[in-house]
């Protein structure tokens, strides 16, 4: 009988496939590359970006049902080897409630990961250019669009706290006094916490320009003071090179910050994992 101490790489939490527009690896190639290296519990979470959903570039609804179909099959051919599970990371959702709704009504997914790329009336955060923008009128829409995320709260965790700042500060190196958007960060904590709802480590920004995960330490540990229980680590990994990367410093980060376990969700439910 095997431990979760067995596994090299405890869980992936966060991954994207070419079900996803960005992703650059098939299912079957990043389920594969989670067996090599070890990973106990890995999770698919492409991309359904809820004001993007009838976009022509990328029409999701029919990549997004045929990963459903993908998925049951996928998880069976690995069991044994790498225990698989059907997420979804939703884009936006408070840009459109009932077309969420919708998505989340169709589909089984296991875990729901909300996320926000992109303000209402502005392309995604990593197309903008930050010497013409003003970067905190974005940063304050953005996080005021978390907070109502937060309310809504159809989902399980937060992704990728601070995600604007991979690119204003990782790719334009502007230095934003965080310190305005203390207040407005804790009640997103205290309503994901009230609605029993947790938070990620996001591991991408350890292989991008900014260098930290997304959130760094400072709002993991504010996350855990405030009484946060409930998170999970994934490499937002878009590629079979990229899977894992940067897991064991998440969990080295949680554990600095006062967390003794992390999770991983099964059917909607976070299953711990002691660290
Ligand atoms: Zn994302
Ligand atoms: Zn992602």
């Amino acid at each position: 009988m095997s431990t979760e101490k067995d596994f090299l790489i405890p869980v992936d939490s966060h991954s994207h496939s070419t079900q996803s527009p960005d992703g650059k690896n098939t299912l079957e190639e990043m389920a594969e590359r989670a067996c090599e290296l070890g990973i106990g519990h890995y999770t698919v979470t492409d991309h359904v970006e809820i004001n993007k959903f009838y976009d022509e570039e990328f029409l999701y609804e029919e990549p997004v049902r045929q990963s459903s179909l993908l998925l049951p099959p996928l998880a069976e051919k690995y069991r044994g080897r790498v225990d698989i599970h059907y997420g979804v990371e939703l884009g936006q959702p408070v840009h459109d409630y009932e077309l969420a709704q919708r998505i989340l009504d169709s589909y089984d997914y296991e875990f729901i990961i909300g996320s926000c790329h992109m303000v209402k009336g502005w392309d995604d955060f990593y197309f903008l250019d930050y010497k013409r923008v003003n970067p905190n009128f974005l940063l304050k829409l953005y996080f005021d669009e978390l907070l109502e995320m937060a309310e809504w709260g159809r989902f399980d965790v937060l992704g990728h706290l601070t995600y604007p700042l991979r690119y204003i500060t990782g790719d334009f190196g502007i230095k934003i006094d965080m310190s305005q958007y203390e207040g407005i960060i804790s009640e997103i904590f205290k309503t994901l916490i009230k609605n029993g709802k947790g938070m990620e480590i996001n591991t991408s920004g350890l292989r991008q320009r900014i260098g930290v995960t997304l959130p760094d330490e400072h709002y993991v540990g504010l996350y855990r003071s405030l009484g946060g229980e409930i998170l999970t680590i994934g490499s937002d990994a878009h590629c079979v090179s990229d899977l894992g990367k940067g897991i064991a410093e998440g969990v080295a980060l949680a554990k600095k910050c006062g967390f003794d376990r992390i999770y991983y969700y099964h059917c909607r439910k976070p299953i711990e994992i002691k660290i």
